[in-house]
């Protein structure tokens, strides 16, 4: 397959997959969590410990569907023209606590840029992931600070927005598996983020690149279109 699609339609393909499978598991899912909590009252204290156990793991199991579920939206995208720098504050507000928790100061660098052709809801995704790895990747000793820029990029008709932090940095033999679905080097991430991330870039258009140093940084830059073509 991977000769006779491309990237794109494999990731697609993919994801209509994951999406598909979330979407089956989700229901018995509901009621399995139900269920372990009725149990859980009448229980002696180990089977209540047991039950706890079930519960965390479902709570896992659920984390990584809803992460795969976002995937099962694009069959029918709606591109809206968008102002980007609403779409960013918006999301560096949803997770401004994470950061204020981590005592990180997310710095804005917003310059006016045209508006953009996109699906606000998975677009808003894109940097929610970003921004959550950022946050994640930073010690939280109270001198971190993310920066995300807004740009045009030169007088190209695209634009270009880069999420900068001062975490742990990525070994260069580890970029290129980022984007890896399940890649994770957390005890509890999902390594669906990145996956997810490029793959609702590259449906806009657009491009991403990460660049990383160990024990510096990292830096995502994302590029989007300003006109959508047809894809
Ligand atoms: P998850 O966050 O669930 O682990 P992702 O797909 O979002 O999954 O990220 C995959 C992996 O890429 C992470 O586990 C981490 O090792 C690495 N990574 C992503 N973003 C950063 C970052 N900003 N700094 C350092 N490592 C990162
Ligand atoms: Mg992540």
């Amino acid at each position: 397959t991977r000769d006779m699609l491309g990237r794109s339609e494999m990731l697609s393909v993919l994801g209509q997959l994951a999406a598909g499978v979330a979407h089956e598991i989700k229901n018995p899912l509901t009621s399995l969590k139900g269920f372990a909590r009725l149990l859980e009252p009448s229980l002696q204290n180990k089977e209540q410990r047991f039950i706890g156990i079930m519960k965390e793991e479902l709570d896992r199991i659920e984390l990584i569907v809803n992460e795969m579920l976002v995937l099962s939206k694009p069959q029918v995208i709606m591109f809206e023209e968008r102002d980007m720098s609403e779409l960013l504050n918006y999301v560096i507000e949803l997770l401004g606590t994470q950061a204020i928790m981590k005592s990180i100061e997310i710095k804005k660098e917003f310059e006016p840029v045209p508006l953009i052709a996109c699906e606000d809801r998975q677009l808003k995704q894109v940097f929610v992931n970003l921004l959550k790895n950022a946050i994640e990747a930073m010690p939280g000793d109270g001198h971190g600070q993310i920066r995300v820029s807004l740009q045009q990029a030169g007088h190209s008709d695209s634009i270009r927005i880069e999420v900068s932090d001062q975490g742990q940095g990525i070994a260069p033999d580890r970029l290129a598996r980022l984007t890896e679905p399940f890649y994770t080097t957390k005890e509890k991430g999902t390594g669906l983020g990145l996956m997810m991330t490029a793959s609702i870039v590259e449906r806009h258009g657009g491009t991403i690149h990460f660049a990383s140093e160990l024990g510096v940084g990292t830096t995502v830059t994302v590029t989007l279109p300003i006109q959508q073509g047809t894809k």
